[in-house]
């Protein structure tokens, strides 16, 4: 049984180290949506989770090959919102204030006590372009890590080369691509989706949380490592992948993408790591009635 020491784990040859971004806690009604109530609230009883106050996790993935040192996602930066009139409009556009991560993200605090600097990084591979993904990628109109190629999906630099899709979607959401995209383009590469973009590294299309999101699954020596990004946005929706995710923009299409890596992730023995899944967002799924159960990394 693969262990997580200090947020360290392996994937055959490849090291790897969790990095929490930050904590939150948001109302248990943001985890999933069209569900009774009464049912999710026996479903979070029959888990000891509070539905008042449930913990969010921001996790990214730091990884090293013998080549490359590539972090997956940048985290909050200091995307997030902290004045009360940008709160204030986010409300009015329909976000649950208690929902809005109103923090700032640690990533580089976390990189440094690994020893890791900014200019360190070599690839940067982008999941997609929530402020809690990409946040940290700029400050002001800077780049954050000034040596970084970052990989993004063929079909998210279609949907944000595509004026008139972007705008049929939630301002609030795509404001972070806008902003961040241009400041990085002239390192971005364009990866298609099942192409191996570099030894062991592939992107897989989830496109039910946003439009061009994508998950990285991550083979070495035979071990597999399947990171969800936003697909499964808590254990629960492992658990029930059919209920709606929140967070996810086309639910018909999320429930099947949580089926499809979670189905991929038993067949293959995977490790599972996702951007929201508690602290150190790393485990195996094993298949429990009509879904799976998150069984986390042990710790030694
Ligand atoms: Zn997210």
């Amino acid at each position: 049984m693969p262990v997580v020491e200090n947020n360290h784990f392996r994937v055959g040859d490849f090291k790897c180290i969790a990095l929490s971004d930050c904590v939150g806690t948001m109302p248990g009604q943001c985890i999933v949506k069209d569900v009774p109530a009464d049912q999710v609230s026996a479903v979070f009883a029959e888990h000891s989770l509070s539905l008042s106050e449930t913990v969010f996790h921001y996790n990214c993935l730091y990884l090293e090959t013998d080549r490359q040192r590539i972090l997956i996602d940048a985290g909050l930066g200091r995307a997030a919102p902290r004045d009360s009139a940008a709160l204030d409009r986010l409300e009015a556009a329909g976000l649950l204030r208690s929902a809005i991560p109103t923090l700032e993200g640690a990533l580089l605090d976390r990189l440094q006590a690994e020893g890791l600097r900014a200019a360190d990084i070599d690839r940067v591979i982008i999941t997609h372009c929530d402020g809690d993904h990409i946040g940290g990628l700029s400050a002001g109109n800077e780049r954050v890590f000034p040596n970084a190629d970052y990989i993004f999906l063929k079909d998210a630099w279609e949907f944000w080369s595509d004026e008139a899709r972007v705008a049929q979607w939630p301002e609030f959401l795509m404001v972070f691509g806008r902003k961040t995209l241009p400041l990085i383009q002239d390192r971005l590469q364009i990866v298609e989706a099942g192409a191996e973009f570099m030894p062991g590294f592939r992107l897989l299309a989830v496109p039910g949380h946003r439009p061009g999101h994508t998950a990285v699954a991550i083979t070495s020596a035979g071990q597999h490592l399947i990171h969800v990004a936003d697909a499964i946005g808590h254990p629960l929706l492992m658990e029930y992948p059919h209920w709606h995710g929140f967070a996810d923009l086309r639910h018909e299409q999320a429930a099947q993408d949580r089926v499809r890596l979670l189905s991929m992730a038993v067949e293959q023995q995977a490790l599972v790591f996702g951007s929201h899944l508690p602290f150190p967002g790393v485990g195996h799924v094993v298949p429990h009635g009509e879904g799976w159960c998150w069984e986390p990394l042990a710790h030694p």
